[in-house]
């Protein structure tokens, strides 16, 4: 659906506005016309209210949802929380009919009734299923190339089942999907699908929600990872204000916190101040000088290579096993090169001997099943290395002698003589020499 009511809940307005810019931005771009109504309260909360009051708390969901079928709207929210508030309370009041009826007792005096009939999605799931991958990544203008980024879900994207089901609750892709098509690196952590710890602080466990938040940033910090990005306004609070404060306390914690849709805006050409970063806690400016170190690196990398089968061959590793000089040699690893240079490490690459191991024998693209192998990325290799003035010896000697004398050896006379072997003709060499004098002597003349 490309019409829908967007449903903000009350952290983003109230604590996030910049989260909320670069979400209408994000809808903006994609053609989404959403619309806002009257009257909404908050989803509500399910730890502060339905611990309180389960009746009030599916009343007001109830009615929440009751005033977007009024409008005959589906809704997409920006939030775990409202999310799973509204799924939660449609399988509830789905089953539990006698509830359903009081709930409508209450809202019909409002003049509101609820079926539970509205298509409830999370931003996420709209991106993922509405628009698709493919689609978000056709509008960006520039990826996230060489970036290592992160995904935390958050527990209430994604359960319980069969309250929520647009994803595998334990072993979810679809928001990894979304990273990896704005050409992200996503990268996969022990900790993952641990939860943020943010309600704890809600019900006075300081200390154990801020050891949850430490524990993921040390874990994301040991996997190199350039940035975190997240879908729920408690999360972020959860690892962007709260670790600020784990930074003022001198801890050694730094991993820039996105949310999705300010991950979009960036990748779709805005600027980070028209989007509000700025209003972080915790600086994003090393995320974005890398970003800018890394897109230099790329317009390099891309004079003398296809990136993007580069990036798929890195993202691949099938045939890692098969290279043949690898198996008598297994300090020489090909898909471990093509990571460095994927990585923007092209300078370290050409001056490493490794690159000279590959025989160029094509067994791996032989195995390639998307014709891709590494023989030819090794050979543009070689050639950068030797241009740069790296590279053993034995090859500008051999080119050397090639150059002068056109050949690599004479036949052995006296060999053949003893073999009955009549002499072979005259070899060209003379000519191939005069031809590439000539030709160097009419480049020079040029010049
Ligand atoms: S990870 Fe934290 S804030 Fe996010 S949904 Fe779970 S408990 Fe809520
Ligand atoms: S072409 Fe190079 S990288 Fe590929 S299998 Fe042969 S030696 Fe290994
Ligand atoms: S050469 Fe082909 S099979 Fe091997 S890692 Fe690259 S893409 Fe995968």
């Amino acid at each position: 659906m490309k019409e829908f009511a967007v449903f903000w809940g009350c952290t983003i307005p109230a604590r996030f506005p910049f989260i909320e810019k670069a979400t209408r931005v994000m809808f903006d771009d994609l053609g989404a016309r959403i619309h806002e109504l009257e009257g909404h309260t908050c989803c509500p909360e399910g730890t502060l209210v339905k611990a309180n009051d389960p009746d009030t708390f599916y009343t007001a969901a109830a009615r929440n949802l009751a005033l977007i079928e009024r409008a005959d709207l589906g809704l997409v929210t920006p939030c775990n929380g409202c999310y799973s508030t509204f799924k939660e309370t449609q399988s509830h009041l789905k089953t539990n009919w006698r509830e359903r009826d009081e709930v409508n007792e209450r809202l019909e005096k409002e003049g509101l009734h609820y079926d539970g009939t509205t298509n409830v999605q999370h931003f996420v799931e709209w991106l993922a299923d509405s628009m698709g991958a493919g689609l978000i990544a056709s509008k960006a203008k520039k990826n996230f190339w060489g970036m290592n980024i992160a995904v935390h879900h958050g527990c209430h994207l994604l359960r319980p089942q069969p309250a929520v089901r647009w994803d595998d609750p334990l072993h979810p892709k679809k928001f990894e999907e979304l990273v990896g098509a704005l050409g992200a690196r996503v990268i996969d952590y022990p900790t993952k699908m641990q939860c943020c710890g943010g309600a704890l602080d809600r019900v006075g466990q300081r200390e154990s929600s801020l050891a949850f938040c430490r524990r993921k940033l040390h874990d994301l910090q040991n996997h190199n990872v350039d940035a975190m990005v997240v879908g729920c306004p408690s999360c972020f609070q959860q690892f962007d204000l709260n670790q600020a404060a784990l930074q003022r306390a001198n801890e050694n914690v730094h991993v820039p916190v996105f949310y999705l849709s300010e991950l979009i805006g960036l990748a779709y050409g805005h600027e980070p101040e028209e989007l509000g970063l700025d209003m972080h806690r915790v600086s994003v400016q090393p995320f974005l000088d890398k970003w800018a170190a890394r897109q230099a690196d790329k317009t390099h990398l891309a004079l003398d290579f296809d990136v993007a089968l580069l990036n798929k061959c890195d993202n691949c590793r099938a045939c890692k096993d098969d290279c043949p000089v690898c198996k008598i040699d297994p300090t020489f690893q090909p898909n471990d090169i093509i990571r460095d240079l994927v990585d923007g490490k092209i300078d370290e690459v050409i001056k490493d001997e490794s690159i000279w191991k590959c025989i160029e024998c094509f067994t791996c693209l032989e195995l390639c099943h998307s014709e891709i192998g590494m023989a030819e990325t090794f050979r543009k290799l070689k050639v950068i290395a030797l241009r740069e003035g790296y590279g053993p010896e034995a090859v500008p000697a051999g080119y050397k002698t090639f150059m002068e004398t056109g050949t690599l050896g004479k036949p052995k006379m006296s060999a053949r003589k003893k073999l009955g072997l009549d002499p072979l003709p005259d070899d060209g060499g003379d000519v191939m020499v005069r031809i590439m004098a000539e030709s160097d002597d009419s480049k020079g003349s040029e010049d």
